[in-house]
């Protein structure tokens, strides 16, 4: 019984696996390669058009404020000859006003804080003592003043730009100071507003210490501070981006970029979720785009493992019938198309024509006499059913050596030997092809001839005897053989009892004195 192990890998399965892991742990290295680099251009593109779109918001605002603020320094100057002259002043407050869209009103205040003359729009306010931190700045510094914005008296949300007016020595007199008017629809609202970016982005201004000025949704902060960025964040620089969190704590990637005029900083933000999705949006066409490939891949790995592990399958299953009888043409038909499997299949080959040969050598040991190379007694009998499938009559010789122990005693065992094996010789000479020939033990061989008549086998027995008897054996003389010889038909006799009718031919032949043929 053979015994088969059972394997939970073979050579397929294994290539198999090696391959598929390969390829997985490929892509997924790929994919992660792609999502590294993807996530990073996006993170840092859509950092730069944050950055981009808080320096186009900035620039505009500049524009704005710089046009504004020459606007009102212009008048500012011309106001420094004539700033007793009330109506003069008027006049250029008036002018400032209606020539100018920007401003909801002029004012020109001296330099303890009163307003001396105003536009006509705001006549109400001429001899009143402004004290608003706008008024206190321009007062302190004597320069130029862009306020923050802030809520006035009358409930305006307004923000001051003002120019200093001074005489023509230089002397400070006072200043000239414009109201930008929040709650309306102004320029600067407009323009910050002005929403061509991406939807979910916060835009914010902050002033110089970080404080939010304006707020996307609620528009201009109405008092300061209603929100506040650290500023250190930014660093010193004019524009710029980074990762942030926005008012409401969200991680954000933030642009931003510093007002020249106002010193306020536009920051653009928008959440950092925003960009995970569109990259895991592209991620998914990757995939998408590989996926037929991949599978592609997938089939030609299969294939190509079947392709080589086939020839080692097949080989591997005619080990186990390596001693059936066509399992060298079985082999041969095997494509061994790599050095190993070529080298295993020829190897596999050999073996198999050595182990026949030897079964073949042991066999025809097993059924042969080995000193005169004629059927054993057991290679008779193997050899014998065949016989009596294939002939119709069958004859039947048996022959036994005259006073054989005589010979031994006068000559010796050996040259006794030397008789057996020459006499073994004559009988092979005389024999036809399909004759069984056999030493059935000592000097005793029984021929069976099958197709020959009665009279062949006599005469084959009695030219046998003629032979004997006039042969010269080396060593011995006077060498004969008695012959007994009887037939039988296979269909119908049994050959049991032939040889038991030859063997008693045999008996009396030597009953009758020896050295003859005897037929029953
Ligand atoms: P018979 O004429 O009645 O046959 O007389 P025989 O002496 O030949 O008697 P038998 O056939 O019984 O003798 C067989 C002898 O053959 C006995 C044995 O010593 C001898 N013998 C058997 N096998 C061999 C052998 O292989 N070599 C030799 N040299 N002698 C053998
Ligand atoms: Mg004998
Ligand atoms: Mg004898």
């Amino acid at each position: 019984m053979r015994q088969h192990r059972r394997f939970a890998f073979d050579l397929k399965r294994l290539i198999l696996l090696l391959a598929l892991v390969s390829t997985v742990i490929t892509l997924l290295t790929s994919y992660l390669a792609i999502f590294q680099v993807e996530k990073k251009l996006l993170i840092e593109s859509s950092l730069r058009a944050s950055q981009s779109y808080a320096t186009r918001l900035s620039l505009t605002a500049d524009l704005f404020f710089n046009a504004a603020q020459k606007q009102v320094a212009y008048s500012a100057d011309l106001l420094g000859d004539e700033f007793d002259n009330i109506d003069a002043l008027t006049e250029e407050a008036d002018r400032l006003h209606v020539q100018s869209k920007r401003f909801s009103s002029v004012l020109v205040v001296d330099k303890t804080g009163v307003v001396r003359a105003t536009s006509r729009n705001s006549a109400e306010m001429v001899g009143l003592k402004l004290v608003s931190d706008a008024n206190t700045a321009a007062l302190l510094t004597q320069n130029p003043v862009l306020s923050s914005p802030f809520r006035t008296a009358q409930d305006s949300h307004i923000m001051v730009l003002s120019s200093p007016i001074r005489n023509a020595r230089g002397g400070y007199l006072g200043y000239l100071a414009t109201e930008i008017d929040l709650s309306k629809s102004s320029i600067i609202d407009t323009l910050i507003n002005a929403r061509n970016y991406r939807k979910d982005a916060y835009i914010y201004v902050i002033d110089r210490e970080g404080d939010v000025l304006y707020r996307d949704a609620s528009g201009w902060v109405e008092s300061v501070p209603q929100g506040h960025v650290n500023k250190a964040l930014l660093g010193d620089r004019e524009q710029g981006y980074l990762r942030m969190e926005n008012l409401q704590g969200e991680a954000s990637l933030a642009g931003f970029a510093t007002m020249e005029v106002a010193g306020w900083t536009v920051l653009v933000l928008h959440p950092a979720r925003a960009d995970v999705v569109l990259l895991y949006n592209v991620m998914m066409q990757v995939l998408l785009y590989t996926l037929p490939i991949v599978i592609l891949v997938f089939i030609c790995i299969w294939l190509l493992t079947r392709y080589i592990s086939m020839p080692l399958r097949q080989l591997a299953s005619r080990a186990d019938t390596m001693d059936s009888e066509d399992v060298s043409q079985e082999i041969e038909q095997i494509n061994a198309w790599y050095y190993e499997s070529s080298k295993l299949k020829t190897v596999m080959l050999q073996g198999i024509r050595l182990l026949h040969q030897r079964i073949e050598k042991l066999s025809t040991e097993a059924h042969t006499d080995p000193m005169t190379g004629l059927l054993n007694r057991r290679g008779f009998y193997e050899l014998v059913d065949k016989q009596l499938t294939e002939a119709s009559r069958i004859a039947v010789i048996t022959l036994d050596i005259d006073h054989f122990k005589k010979i031994n005693d006068t000559y010796g065992h050996d040259v006794g030997d030397v008789v057996i094996t020459q006499l073994a010789r004559l009988i092979l000479d005389s024999s036809r092809e399909g004759d069984l020939l056999c030493r059935m033990g000592g000097e005793e061989f029984l021929l069976l001839l099958p197709g020959a008549s009665v009279t062949q086998a006599i005469q084959l027995a009695e030219r046998l005897r003629r032979q004997v008897e006039s042969h010269h054996f080396e060593g011995a003389e006077n060498v004969t053989i008695s012959l007994g010889v009887t037939h039988f038909y296979p269909g119908r006799d049994n050959i049991d009892g032939a040889l038991k009718a030859a063997d008693k031919a045999l008996y009396q032949a030597k009953n009758e004195g020896r050295n003859r043929v005897i037929n029953l």
